[in-house]
């Protein structure tokens, strides 16, 4: 029972008002697969360059996770991405993507990556996310993460291969920008008659919203007095969210795994958010998330009252 993931594995040149990092590990597959390893075990498969330290490979195989299908292309230089971070931490500009390794990569997964109950595409190109798709034809449960970059360029693939996953997970602006739909929710139910079930809206600072046909849920993001550098949130909270269903599997996809599976990505997104890069997510337990998972339930839960109210 594993959970297989296909994405960037990174080096991040990243500034924020609380610093500057000129070469880090990251990567939407790093991010995923630090979360996603707290609940599950993972299998990662991405290429990366000659470039990427053994140390780095080593943060990649924290709590088991599998690397074998990380490939280490000879004379290839990792992809890279340079982003810098407004005051507030809400807005964000890209300033370098290169591509590097992915531009050739033509996935193929081992036989033990093929059979994973659990596929998380995370955010590349959509042409490679549809190749890794029909080699895990038997997959329960495919979830898929995009950016608006594909969007722009990509969006005939896109379509096809969201028609293929049972989850989608966007920004909400990407969620808008995709269907051409102002009001979300209403975007999300055109996404709901594309193929996925399960449609979540990462929305930052302000949590996430859970679409389905017959639910909605939105949590916020845990409360933190500060917050150093949110690159790689949008991973780890996925980490947590398909972790936490792979984890479930066996009782099937149900509304309150779904429920729970937010408060989980919520959770373990909180680590990611207090430290640079990987730094936070690496070394923690099950016990730190579950305590922010119960925090999180003890401030979103209130008890109607019964009250008479003006007529
Ligand atoms: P997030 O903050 O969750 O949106 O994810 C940021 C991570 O995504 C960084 O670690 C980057 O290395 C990675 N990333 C940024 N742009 C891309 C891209 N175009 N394709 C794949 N991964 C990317």
């Amino acid at each position: 029972m594993t959970i297989t993931v296909v994405g960037s594995i990174a080096y991040d040149a990243v500034e924020t008002p609380f610093g500057v990092r000129e070469r880090m590990l990251g990567g939407a597959a790093t991010h995923f697969a630090l979360a996603a390893s707290v609940l599950h075990d993972v299998r990662l498969v991405g290429p990366v360059g000659d470039d990427f330290g053994d140390a780095d490979l080593a943060v990649l195989q924290t709590r088991g996770s599998n690397i074998d299908d990380v490939e280490r292309v000879a004379g290839g230089k990792t992809f890279f991405w340079k982003g810098k971070y407004g005051w507030d931490l809400n807005t964000r500009e890209t300033l370098d993507t290169q591509l590097n390794v992915f531009e050739h990569f033509a996935p193929k997964l081992s036989q033990a990556s093929r059979d994973c109950d659990v596929l998380f595409l995370a955010n590349i190109q959509p042409g490679l996310q549809l190749q890794v798709r029909e080699q895990c034809a038997q997959a329960q449960f495919v979830a898929l993460d995009s950016m608006n970059l594909w969007i722009d360029i990509a969006r005939d693939e896109l379509l096809e291969i969201i028609g293929r996953v049972d989850c989608l997970m966007l920004n909400d602006e990407e969620l808008r920008q995709l269907t051409g739909k102002p009001n979300l929710i209403s975007a999300a139910h055109d996404i709901l008659g594309w193929g996925p079930t399960v449609v979540v809206a990462k929305q930052g600072e302000y949590g996430s919203s859970l679409i389905t046909k017959d639910d909605f849920f939105a949590l916020p993001a845990y409360p933190l007095h500060e917050v150093i550098d949110p690159t790689g949130a949008g991973d780890t909270f996925a980490g947590g969210f398909v972790g936490f269903i792979a984890s479930q599997i066996g009782g099937g996809v149900t509304t309150p795994v779904l429920r729970n599976a937010m408060a989980y990505g919520t959770a373990i997104a909180s680590f990611n958010v207090e430290q640079f890069g990987t730094e936070g997510v690496v070394d923690v337990d099950v016990a730190a998330v579950r305590q922010r998972v119960d925090d999180l339930y003890a401030f979103a839960h209130f008890e109607p009252i019964d009250v008479a109210l003006r007529a």
